[in-house]
């Protein structure tokens, strides 16, 4: 039988290729609610979806911050059934703390962490009677190893990746599936975005060496970043229909490395060491020197 998919943040990126992938499914097995917060924004997702639309692809509203359109949205759709969800909608926020607000900050836990909780209190029950159905979450390797400049986000994922570790024992005695993806970095709108962010922002808060730093390390080297080690919304799509995804999936292996290090020093030094100099005298790198892919020039994101 047809699986009936809800996916979420399908706009753009990930949540929209994803999206066209399974309703182009050459067998037909998923039947997909591509769900988006602003449907004015749909033209991109209704043009690659092309003759799926209003057949294998639907396109509904849904604000991962507002519990009330969950509840509309998945009302909608014949006996709620849901069989897969992919929690993918998110926000990044980079540049010193000193910088950000309070409110942006919650607005990224808001949308990040509580986005996925509101969509679960609503769906978790009716997946729990049925005793079936399978959890995606688009999470981050920042959900393991936090990066400079990079501290809410880092702290939204790794509350993601909390919740889920606990959650993912009680799931499998009502035989329901959990997945952590956890991409590096990926080509989408949102690099851009938080890129723009970041070059905009106010550092007049922040002392000179941390505005510095920013700017002068951690802006410099970002692009180069996504260009040599970034893979595409389409790849990360490919990995997430692999049959028998583990609990965790990291898409990156160049990635690997720098997550390895934390599990090989339980007492956490060996990646803050590793980070530092890597950072702030460019060696130590814990990447392959002769990886399959092409190293990255410089420092990390
Ligand atoms: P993207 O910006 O193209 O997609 C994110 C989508 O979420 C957008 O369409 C946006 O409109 C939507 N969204 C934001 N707030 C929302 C809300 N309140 N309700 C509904 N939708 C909302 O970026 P992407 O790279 O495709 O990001 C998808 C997921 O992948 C995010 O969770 C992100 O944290 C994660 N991720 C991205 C990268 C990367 O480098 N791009 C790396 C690791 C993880």
């Amino acid at each position: 039988a047809q699986k009936t998919v809800l996916i979420t943040g399908c706009s753009s990126g990930i949540g929209l290729a994803l999206a066209v992938k399974m309703a182009r499914d050459e067998q037909k097995r998923f039947k997909v609610y591509a769900t988006m917060r602003n449907l004015t924004r749909k033209d991109k997702l209704a043009e690659a979806a092309g003759r799926t639309l209003g057949k294998t692809l639907e396109i509904k509203q849904l604000d991962v911050c507002s519990e009330e359109s969950i509840k509309t949205c998945v009302s909608s759709i014949p006996d709620r059934r849901i069989d897969i969800l992919v929690s993918n909608a998110g926000m990044g926020l980079i540049g010193p703390i000193e910088c950000q607000t309070i409110d942006e900050m919650r607005t990224v836990m808001d949308t990040n962490f509580f986005g996925l909780v509101r969509l679960l209190k609503e769906i978790l029950p009716d997946m729990k009677k049925k005793k079936s159905g399978h959890i995606v979450i688009i999470s981050s390797v920042m959900g393991i190893q936090g990066i400079l400049f990079n501290d809410v986000y880092a702290a939204s994922k790794f509350a993601v990746e909390g919740f889920c570790e606990s959650l993912a024992i009680q799931a499998l005695k009502f035989k329901l599936q959990l997945s952590l993806i956890e991409p590096g970095p990926v080509i989408t709108e949102f690099e851009k975005k938080v890129f723009e962010d970041g070059m905009k922002m106010d550092l007049s808060a922040a002392d000179e060496e941390t505005a510095d730093m920013f700017t002068n390390i951690y802006l410099k080297n970002y692009k180069q970043i996504f260009q040599s080690l970034g893979q595409s919304a389409e790849d990360i799509a490919e990995i997430i229909l692999a049959e028998n995804p583990p609990f965790r999936h990291q898409t990156n292996t160049l990635y690997t490395p720098m997550t390895t290090l934390k599990y090989a020093d339980p007492n956490g030094d060996l990646p803050i060491d590793t980070f530092y100099k890597m950072v702030f005298h460019g060696r130590g790198s814990p990447f392959p020197a002769n990886g399959s892919c092409r190293r990255p020039t410089s420092r990390l994101p």
